[in-house]
């Protein structure tokens, strides 16, 4: 792919999603209430019961999206692709399986892909949260993909008609 590089420039109001599996909701609600000062310096957005949760127990306001199992950890994904999530809080759970596993991969690999900073556990979501990069500008690097689309683009174009 090349190892040309681009910058995509977050500004100091982050757009936040926060996910939690079930067994991880009342870790969330609980980081989420201590934290709630800082949060609310940011846009945040939510799987559905997350965020659902959030909004009776906290009064947060929240875009919310589908429930996990039924696509919201997609959307999430396809908002980071589309670089209108700057930030993952994802409480997933280590013990349990899910039924949507594959989708959380997916997720777990478009946060990699983009470049965007991701805490799967209390303590990094402490680390984050409490980093001066979470309140100010801030270049995050990615590969500069358009030469990967450019290759894809070549691949799929029609060969020139023959002249007869
Ligand atoms: P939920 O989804 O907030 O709707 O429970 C979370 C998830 O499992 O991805």
């Amino acid at each position: 792919m090349g190892n040309l590089m681009m910058t995509i420039e977050m500004s100091a109001r982050k757009s936040i999603a926060l996910v939690a599996h079930d067994n991880q909701k009342d870790d969330l609600l609980e980081w989420v209430r201590f934290n709630m000062a800082s949060l609310l310096e940011h846009a945040l957005y939510a799987t559905g019961t997350t965020g659902w949760l959030l909004e009776r127990e906290l009064g947060l306001p929240i875009h919310r999206l589908q429930s996990g199992p039924l696509g919201g950890d997609q959307q999430i994904g396809a908002k980071i692709s589309e670089g209108e999530i700057d930030c993952l809080i994802f409480f997933w759970d280590p013990l349990e399986s899910q039924p949507h596993d594959p989708d959380i991969k997916a997720l777990l690999r478009l946060a990699a892909v983009w470049n965007i900073p991701v805490a799967t556990n209390r303590a990094t979501a402490d680390f984050l949260i409490s980093s001066p990069l979470m309140v100010g500008e801030y270049g995050r690097i990615v590969p500069d993909y358009s030469a990967y689309r450019r290759r894809l683009e070549a691949k799929v174009t029609p060969d020139e008609p023959a002249k007869i």
